[in-house]
Order: structure tokens, then sequence, then C-alpha cells
């Protein structure tokens, strides 16, 4: 599969600093700041700074500095939010099937109350 990134979509334009965002973490590699429309009480969104389309490509394309670094922040992130406890739910929407709706890969954190199944039936 190849990939074609878009650099004028929404989370480029983050990481640019065109647009303002609720940083929650940032490192060398990785940005985690929280969703503009949260749908729980922890809603995180954590994207590379690379330029990458899905999960898919990033773990075939990205450097392992880059996705240590993206693994870690997850991880880091539940921490100072306070879910693994409860527990929470990582999803990583990818393509038109997934409905992904931003073409930067993103895996959303969400947790703070119970989330339900994980597939509604189509
Ligand atoms: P997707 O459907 O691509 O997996 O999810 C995209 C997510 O990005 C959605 O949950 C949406 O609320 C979030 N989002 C879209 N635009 C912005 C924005 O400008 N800022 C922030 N913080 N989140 C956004």
């Amino acid at each position: 599969m190849a990939y074609t990134y878009d650099p004028q979509n929404i989370f480029a334009k983050i990481l640019r600093g065109e647009i303002p965002n609720k940083t929650v973490l940032e490192t060398e590699h990785t940005l985690a700041f929280h969703d503009i429309y949260p749908q729980a009480p922890v809603h995180v969104l954590v994207i590379p700074k690379g330029p990458y389309v899905t999960y898919d490509h990033f773990c075939a394309e990205a450097s392992d500095a880059e996705i240590v670094d993206y693994a870690r922040t997850v991880a880091r992130v539940c921490d100072m939010l306070g879910v693994a406890e409860d527990g929470w739910r990582l999803i990583s929407n990818a393509g038109a099937n997934a409905i992904q709706e931003v073409p930067h890969l993103h895996v959303h954190i969400l947790g703070g109350r119970n989330l339900g199944r994980m597939l509604q039936p189509a």
C-alpha cells in the first residue's frame, strides 16, 4: 500500500502551530492533545510528528526511535490521566471503512467512564 500524505490536514496544521490545541504531552517525535469533541471524560489524541497517514503506514515506515517514542507517550499519557486502573480504550481509525476523518495517524485514548462494547451493530 502506497500512502500519500496531505500536508494541509488539520493535525499537520496543529503541528505547525497554525491551529491551537490543548496539549497533554509533547516529546521529540510525538504530540498528545485533547480531542476537540470529547466522547468520554478522557479523550486524548496521540499523533506522531512525522507525515504518516495510518497506524500501518507508521509502523511500516517510521524509524525505531519514532515508534518507541510514540508507544511510550501513549503509556505516559495513560499514567498522567489516571485511566489505567479503571480501564481505557485505544482506537485508531484507518481509511474509508473506519471513517477516518483526519488523514494523519492518531490514536484515541478514551476513558473515565464505562465505554460500552467496542463495536455497535452496523
Ligand atoms: P477520526 O475519525 O479521524 O479517527 O478522528 C478525528 C478526531 O479528531 C475526532 O475525534 C475529532 O473530534 C478530532 N478533531 C477534529 N478536528 C480537530 C481539531 O481541530 N482539534 C482537535 N483537538 N481535535 C480535532
